[in-house]
């Protein structure tokens, strides 16, 4: 039937009135899989069929393969396993990818091996450019000690050189670096920071921690343009597919970030969906424009508020009720003081922000549980959804409140196998109580998948395994009395994280409307010896009803 006026009409809303169409045809089916739905109503299918990006169908192969006519594209699974995609609720995508194009990777066993890789690329870098590195790990190197401002010299006196450590909260830095920051042996340190100085002399020894990594930061000029920024994120959203993922929470975002996963997203090369958290200092301007968490689409999404109350894990600074191991002075850092978390998260929460505040220690934990209790006192919201960002060290009390509140943790998931050797520093009382997936789950709490990449590697197989033995690359087991089963840490890594962004009913588990967002496992991980799930070959993800990856 010709309608030239309908046609017109249509054309002038653009190409997105077109869209919507009510499609019952399935595009694409996969069967004779053993798909772990992660849907209680149907824990197990054969087959699938999708339509515009999400599952139509899900079923017994008869069933679904009824629903492909002659066109449509049919893929035999062979027995493979099939989970949802999994979802990582807490990492910072977008800076590691930054890191990943720009700087030097420092992941390596020894200082002499970070030394050569720093100079080699001094070597390529204009004299008073600054190198940089990242993913340095004080406990993963042969000379057992800390990366000193010497050592850094010796890379370079002609280059400021600054490399930060895995866990993000502390950087050493050279001579040079120092005195293009302005730091001398009379800076004093800033509240919620430290320059670390030997002791006999006073000497600076290049180590800072928290808020005085402000200074370098300042003077290191931001040289990203808009399109490396784009690349960063598309580098890293590959990284991320290959190993599982469909789903991401980049927990520190700026409005930068979001750019730059809109025009991956926009450029096709955003594999991974994006819950964005933004970082406390853009609250300001991202309330000016009437956005607020929930804002966006499927792939690019407005996240909660974030902020951070003490220090970190993997560099043992979190703030602790005790004392260290062998540090009877020390309970680690409060970075930001009460009223300071207190005042803005009250200003989010006013404007339904969804919160997220980073607290490891049991007291930083206690700190924001405090504010939250007190902010729904003073304005209950129905469901706000408080997020507690790694939430890693717990007691029963704050367990109980954690309940009452509704709030979700977000434990890092692969530390116990990744960083054992820093355990020790908490010691075994403590460690029952740490990443505390099994008790979280025993009150009925949705806590989450989380690596904190770079901190921690986000592989979900690790994750996996290291929930569920809790036992480190080196065979050592710490707190085992929080394991779970393979099957719970299966649906922490999937539609625990979905809720954790108020997206459960859009994804997490296989089910007929929910997105296409699935991976394809080499082997059972039901099936699998617990001491194997890292080996489990992912085979291909899904997003959206696109492969994203195939190995
Ligand atoms: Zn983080």
């Amino acid at each position: 039937m010709h309608c030239p006026r309908r046609r017109e009409f249509l054309s002038s809303l653009g190409a997105f009135a077109l869209l919507p169409t009510a499609r019952t045809e399935a595009e694409r089916v996969l069967y004779n899989g053993n798909i772990l739905t992660m849907d209680p109503s149907q824990p197990r299918a054969q087959a699938v069929a999708i339509s515009d990006g999400r599952f139509l169908a899900v079923g017994r192969d008869a069933d679904v393969l009824n629903l492909a006519t002659a066109r449509v594209a049919k893929t035999d699974l062979g027995g493979q396993t099939v989970v949802p995609g999994f979802i990582d609720a807490h990492t910072h995508p977008a800076g590691a990818g930054y890191q990943h194009l720009k700087q030097v990777d420092c992941a390596l066993d020894s200082i002499s091996r970070i030394q050569e890789a720093l100079r080699s690329r001094a070597a390529r870098t204009p004299p008073g450019d600054w190198v940089l590195g990242f993913k340095y790990d004080d406990t993963k190197t042969a000379e057992g000690r800390l990366l000193t401002r010497e050592d850094l010299d010796a890379v370079s006196m002609a280059h400021p050189v600054l490399v930060g450590h895995r866990g993000g909260h502390t950087v050493y830095v050279n001579s040079l670096a120092l005195q293009k920051a302005g730091v001398t042996e009379r800076t004093p340190d800033p509240e919620g920071g430290r320059f670390y100085r030997d002791p006999a002399s006073g000497r600076l020894t290049g180590r800072a921690a928290e808020t005085a990594t402000d200074a370098f930061e300042k003077a290191i000029p931001n040289a990203l343009s808009r399109d490396e920024r784009r690349e960063g994120v598309k580098l890293i959203g590959a990284m991320m597919a290959r190993t599982g993922l469909t789903s991401v929470t980049d927990a520190g975002g700026s409005p930068e970030d979001l750019q730059a996963y809109q025009d991956a997203r926009d450029a096709g090369q955003l594999p991974v969906r994006v819950y964005c958290h933004i970082r406390a200092p853009y609250l300001d301007a991202m309330l000016g424009a009437g956005v607020r968490t929930g804002f966006g689409d499927e792939w690019v999404r407005v996240g909660a508020v974030k902020m951070v109350c003490d220090g970190s894990i993997s560099e043992r600074t979190a703030r602790l009720a005790q004392p260290y191991v062998g540090r009877p002075d020390d309970r680690g850092i409060l970075v930001t003081p009460e009223p300071v978390l207190y005042e803005t998260l009250k200003k989010a929460h006013e404007a339904d922000w969804q919160l997220g505040v980073h607290a490891n220690g049991d007291e930083a934990i206690d700190v924001v549980l405090r504010i939250y209790e007190r902010l729904q006192r003073e304005r209950p919201r129905r469901d706000p959804r408080f997020r507690l960002e790694h939430c890693t060290m717990i007691t029963d009390g704050l367990v109980e409140r954690i309940k009452a509140l509704g709030a979700i943790p977000t434990p890092f998931s692969t530390y116990v196998y990744w960083h054992g050797e820093k355990m020790k520093e908490y010691g075994a009382e403590r460690l029952d109580r740490m990443f505390a997936l099994r008790s979280f789950l025993d009150a009925g709490i949705r806590a989450t998948q989380a690596s904190d990449y770079p901190p921690g590697p986000f592989e979900p197989m690790m994750a996996l395994q290291s929930e569920v033995t809790r036992t480190d690359s080196r065979g050592n087991v710490w707190g085992p009395r929080q394991k779970v089963t393979v099957e719970e840490a299966l649906r922490v890594g999937t539609i625990n994280g979905a809720y954790a962004s108020f997206e459960e009913r859009l994804k997490g588990t296989i089910e007929a409307g929910k997105l296409a967002d699935f991976t394809v496992l080499g082997r059972d991980p039901l099936r699998e010896p617990a001491s194997s799930l890292i080996g489990i070959p992912i085979e291909r993800t899904m997003t959206g009803g696109r492969w994203v990856f195939e190995a």
